[in-house]
């Protein structure tokens, strides 16, 4: 085989709820994953100059050793003492820096892509333990499902086997948040101010310390309204503890979040350490809809279904 081209899905968290910090630094954190049909394509082609080349259609992607890409073929590359070269070609259509863990997904595809463009037998759980060693979201799209719990990290993956397929309406401002200053944020107690009369699931679960008690009660009741296709519960149910310090650092995704609620979709919620903000909706009609509302003040709007 001299190349391949493989598709590389973003994420939606539809949970994701800090439960602690570890002595590393990390956060421990319980989150619910959903796989989207939002997709970069990647080729991988053979060279035989022996170097790593990567170039992309997206200005704001590194083509050197910053890329994820990068990082994955040099390790492999001087591990399995690779002789030849790869020339990369990604086709960015994930936002970048957005919550939607598109240089995650661009990681996972390059260790299942290298492994088997450069024929080194890898099992699942080498590639896991690659998986790690980059970034916590990688381990998730390693596995071929469209529903996982992850927890550690998020490094640590429960695949789901649910059949259940949702709509969505996804917004992605330009502006770029990065989970390092979001997660610092975390730490930070200053209140934010949500409109009045407004809770919302997030809002109301909201806490000041970080609680290690009934710390799957959320998470299972979500998993059974998905496995339901209950669409109006799950809705209610969808929550992300980085909301707050999201708020907190750019205050104006409020206002997004609560237009986009003033619509009554079954739920709005963040990706992630944002700052994508996401829609629950009964049907794709209904998400087609808020598009059109949307598509006159942002540029980046997507209609989304579970991949
Ligand atoms: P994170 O939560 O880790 O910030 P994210 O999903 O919000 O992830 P990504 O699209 O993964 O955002 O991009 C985060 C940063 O990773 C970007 O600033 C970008 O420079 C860098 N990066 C490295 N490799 C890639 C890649 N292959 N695709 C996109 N971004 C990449």
């Amino acid at each position: 085989m001299k190349s391949l081209t493989l598709k590389s899905p973003a994420k939606l968290n539809l949970f994701l709820k800090v439960v602690g910090k570890r002595p590393d630094g990390f956060h421990e954190l319980i989150t619910l994953f959903e796989r989207i049909a939002l997709c970069d394509s990647i080729r991988f082609a053979k060279n035989s100059s022996g170097r790593i080349s990567i170039s992309c259609d997206h200005p704001q992607v590194p083509r050197g050793p910053k890329n994820l890409i990068y990082q994955v073929a040099r390790r492999l590359k001087d591990d399995f003492a690779v002789e030849g070269g790869v020339d990369i070609r990604i086709h960015k259509r994930i936002p970048v820096a957005a919550g939607l863990a598109g240089g995650s997904s661009n990681a996972a595809t390059a260790l299942m892509g290298l492994n088997r463009l450069w024929k080194l037998g890898l099992s699942r759980k080498d590639l896991e333990s690659y998986a790690d060693r980059i970034g916590s979201d990688v381990a998730f799209f390693l596995h071929d499902c469209s529903w996982a719990r992850g927890t550690g990290r998020g490094e640590v993956i429960r695949v789901l086997p649910l059949k259940s397929k949702l709509w969505h309406l996804l917004v992605v401002p330009r502006i770029k948040m990065y989970s390092g200053e979001v997660f610092t944020a975390l730490g930070c107690r200053k209140k934010v101010a949500y409109p009045s009369g407004r809770t919302g699931a997030a809002a109301g679960r909201r806490r000041g310390n970080l609680t290690l008690t009934k710390k799957y009660d959320d998470v299972n009741i979500l998993t059974r309204y998905l496995k339901q296709n209950d669409v109006y519960r799950l809705g209610k149910l969808l929550a992300n503890d980085l909301e707050a310090p999201i708020i907190r650092l750019r205050p104006g995704l409020l206002k997004l979040k609560s237009k986009i609620q003033n619509w009554q979709p079954c739920g709005v919620s963040f990706s992630g350490s944002g700052p994508a903000v996401f829609a629950l909706t009964a049907s794709r009609q209904e998400a087609d809809r808020l598009k059109v509302l949307l598509k006159k003040r942002y540029r980046q709007v997507f209609v989304v279904q579970t991949l």
